[in-house]
């Protein structure tokens, strides 16, 4: 995924739109748990400020992940709003280049940047709903589909405000 700023770079004060859709499934091995079910979606917003290039980027996809609760894989939306800022080589100034991201050619291979920027994007743990039941502890039933007669209150006192703690999580 690329685009090419060699008009906007020279445009000063202008501003330019990329619109880009592209399949990731391989980059599926980089990102470990993700398995991409539709193109990655990338909009930005490029403004030359006459110093760098200010990036407004919008990701939009979506990946299939495990329930971290149930253990049932479902579909997840992933919406990532993020700026940058983008700075030619050559008119690089110190302070930019330990926070900028330096480009060197008017060809920029966004892949790397974008890759990141989704893994930012991912939940600690997938969770399917916010109402999962999760999985009986003692037979294993998934408890969205189906209830069990396991006894599961027999826990020792001390512990039963952990596990209240932890239902609600
Ligand atoms: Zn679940
Ligand atoms: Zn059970």
């Amino acid at each position: 995924m690329n685009i090419n700023v060699a008009q906007i770079r020279r445009d000063e004060n202008g501003t330019a739109h990329f619109d880009l859709k592209e399949d990731f499934s391989a980059f599926e091995s980089e990102l470990e748990g993700v398995d991409f079910v539709a193109p990655v979606h990338v909009q930005l917003q490029v403004n030359n400020t006459g110093k760098s290039l200010v990036v407004n980027g919008s990701i939009e996809t979506e990946i299939k992940a495990q329930c971290g609760c149930c253990l049932e894989p479902f579909h997840y939306q992933i919406h990532q709003d993020y700026e940058d800022e983008w700075v030619f080589a050559p008119q690089a100034t110190e302070e930019q280049l330990e926070t900028a991201l330096i480009f060197h050619k008017d060809e920029i291979e966004l892949t790397e940047h974008i890759l990141e920027q989704i893994v930012l994007a991912l939940p600690m743990r997938f969770i399917c709903s916010s109402e999962c039941k999760g999985l009986c502890p003692v037979c294993g039933a998934n408890l969205n589909v189906k209830s069990c007669e396991c006894i599961q209150d027999n826990i020792d006192p001390r512990f039963a405000a952990l596990a209240n703690w932890s239902r609600e999580d």
